[in-house]
């Protein structure tokens, strides 16, 4: 396939053509466990479902091409996922982390693998200074979400890829929050990206999943051999769906950032909020570097309410077409109060230095009309 195509093209081509055998226009769902050998190791490509799978194999090379990649390796969530790329590190390696990073990332570094000897920074990644001070001659991994969660800060990736180049280390993005439609950090100099294709990439709810996309032979190389041994594989369902989620991907995306837009504008000149962050905004820290880096400004929006937990409580337990509820990216809009949920087990002191304060909710904006949700949100803060 033609690789200068459109990221909506590629959304539905690419790693997919007509099955040879059938005609069947979308790719079947191989649900085999094992595949039959002409001979002895004989076979055309596949053996053993948890090694290779024919439908897992064409989400990864859907992926890959979305992020302008060239190997894509799926895992059973973004967990895993990360987990892969932090197995692939030796005891004594260090690693950067940016300080708001997501929750469960930070539970595996602080409760996985620091005991088994993986040290780790946690920093501001906003400033190069700060980044550039953390790096230690045994750190081998920069970690970057952008945006950040739950403030969205942004994170420059070109300057980091090129911190990392002149380190001779890898820069690890993970592309959650943007997805590949607004941000593609390969073509930025990132060494790999994570997703938790939980979230935007599948779009609908319904999987748990993860995958790591690299044109760096030898980190694709570790990350095959620990997906096959370790065997945290998704199911070829899983796959199947979110092929299936990805087909609409650039379409879902330009509608969730149009209406988190123009609510982050609402939010913003509402008596009851405090402060929205949203990259979108000119009072975003970082404004011109979304413009840079970014094609929109994403679906999620966080913002701070005047009078703290007791405002937030009200809020969260009012919307109605907002689910209370944790993650993101799905054609529903959800809510969610990160100090009691998705962060409630960064302690106390550390998610107030970060500023996440009790009085801030975080809304994940979907594909409902804007006018409903507008409305949802104005009678709840009222
Ligand atoms: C959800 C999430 C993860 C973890 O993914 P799971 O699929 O839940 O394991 C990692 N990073 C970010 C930014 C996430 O939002």
């Amino acid at each position: 396939m033609r690789k200068d195509l459109e990221l909506d093209t590629l959304a539905i081509h690419a790693g997919q053509s007509p099955d040879p055998q059938t005609g069947a226009v979308m790719p079947p769902i191989h649900l085999s466990s094992t595949f039959a050998q002409q001979g002895p190791g004989q076979h055309r490509g596949f053996e053993y479902s948890r090694t290779d799978n024919p439908t897992r194999r064409t989400l990864e090379q859907c992926v890959a091409a979305l992020e302008g990649g060239q190997q894509g390796i799926a895992f059973a969530s973004g967990s895993a996922a990360s987990a892969a790329l932090l197995g692939t590190l030796a005891p004594g390696d260090h690693v950067v982390v940016c300080d708001d990073v997501y929750g469960g990332t930070y539970r595996l570094m602080d409760k996985v693998f620091a005991p088994l000897g993986i040290e780790w920074s946690r920093v501001d990644m906003t400033e190069l200074r700060t980044v550039e001070a953390a790096i230690k001659p045994n750190t081998k991994l920069l970690w970057v979400e952008t945006p950040t969660n739950p403030l969205l800060k942004l994170v420059d990736i070109k300057t980091l890829g090129w911190l990392a180049g002149t380190h001779g280390i890898r820069l690890i993005v993970d592309n959650t929050f943007a997805t590949p439609v607004l941000q593609r950090p390969l073509l930025l100099g990132a060494h790999a990206v994570v997703h938790s294709s939980t979230k935007y990439l599948n779009g609908h709810s319904d999987v748990v999943g993860g995958i790591v996309i690299t044109d760096d032979e030898e980190l694709a190389r570790r990350l095959r051999f620990l997906q096959n041994a370790v065997g945290a594989v998704p199911s070829p369902f899983d796959c199947y769906l979110v092929l299936r989620g990805l087909k609409t991907l650039p379409v879902r995306m330009r509608r969730h950032c149009e209406t988190a837009h123009a609510l982050a504008i609402f939010l913003d000149s509402h008596p009851r909020v405090a402060r929205v962050h949203y990259p979108g905004l000119p009072t975003h820290p970082q404004h011109a570097l979304t413009g840079r880096q970014m094609t929109l400004p994403g679906g999620m929006i966080t913002c701070e309410l005047r009078g703290g937990l007791p405002a937030a409580r009200a809020v969260l337990s009012s919307t109605e077409l907002f689910v209370c509820a944790e993650s993101l990216g799905g054609v529903e809009s959800l809510i969610e109060h990160p100090a009691t949920m998705t962060h409630a087990s960064v302690p106390a002191d550390a998610r107030a230095a970060l500023g996440i304060s009790d009085g801030l909710i975080r809304l994940s904006v979907g594909l409902e009309a804007e006018v409903d949700l507008r409305h949802d949100l104005e009678q709840a803060l009222g």
